[in-house]
């Protein structure tokens, strides 16, 4: 049984260094996804890429920095969170692995959003996810911390726990992503998003999208993302 797991892992690992980056993907079925991610997009009615998925998915699926800008609705979630539990599942992330992925979002609501699709989507994966939000005492999230492979957090109450929560491992972690850059930038968040990286290795892969491309978000680019795709949709009239 474990051969077999292990034979699968490493077939799956070869498709997505032969996915072929030019042809255009319009079906999650046309990806290399591991079996739980399929079922996972299947059970929850997703069927085609959106034009930012199919853009910016393989690219990540790879291992590529991301820089995404599309408007609000057009899939920025899926666009990250596929790769996410992806490159964790080819990695082989386990429980005892620690903190894998840290996601970032400009404000509990939308933290909260994305831990819904996540839980959705990913509810196939044996991940453990946890929502960094505040809201409750810092003892009681501290005490959950240390166990979680992925992490979906506002910016402020993540830095207060990577000062303080001696139990959070981050220097296992191989992914971030920034969520809504342009208003996590726009909230004052500059210098707390520079500690948070500070915090964390400088090999990893991160994703930073946002609805509008500004100045602010290009600086943070520069500073954050290695060697990025840039993947920006526009609308067509
Ligand atoms: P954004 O973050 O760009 O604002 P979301 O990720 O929140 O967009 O997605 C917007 C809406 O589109 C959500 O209701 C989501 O369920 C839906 N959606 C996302 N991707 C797909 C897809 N591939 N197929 C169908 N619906 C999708
Ligand atoms: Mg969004």
């Amino acid at each position: 049984k474990r051969k077999r797991g292990e034979d699968e892992l490493v077939s799956l690992t070869q498709k997505v260094e032969d996915l072929d980056l030019k042809a255009a993907v319009k079906n999650f079925s046309d990806l290399p996804l591991s079996d739980p991610t399929a079922r996972g997009l299947a059970a929850s009615h997703y069927k085609t890429l959106t034009d930012i998925q199919s853009r910016a998915i393989g690219h990540a699926l790879k291992g590529r920095d991301i820089l995404g800008a599309a408007k609000t609705g057009s899939g920025k979630t899926l666009a990250f969170l596929v790769p996410v539990l992806e490159n964790l599942y080819r990695k082989r992330w386990t429980e005892y692995d620690g903190l894998g992925a840290l996601i970032l979002a400009p404000t509990r609501e939308l933290a909260i959003q994305i831990f819904e699709v996540l839980r959705k989507v990913g509810r196939y994966h044996t991940f453990s996810a946890g929502l960094v939000i505040g809201g409750k005492s810092l003892r009681e999230e501290q005490e959950r911390l240390g166990r979680m492979n992925i992490l979906v957090c506002t910016p402020g109450r993540m830095l207060q726990h990577l000062d303080q929560t001696a139990m959070l491992e981050t220097h296992n972690l191989q992914l971030l992503v920034m969520d809504e850059a342009d208003r996590i930038l726009d909230m004052g968040f500059q210098k707390t998003v520079d500690a948070i990286i500070d915090h964390i290795p400088k090999e990893r892969q991160t994703m930073l999208f946002s609805a509008t491309q500004t100045k602010k978000v290009g600086d943070l680019a520069r500073l954050s993302l290695q060697d990025p795709e840039y993947v920006a949709v526009h609308e067509t009239a």
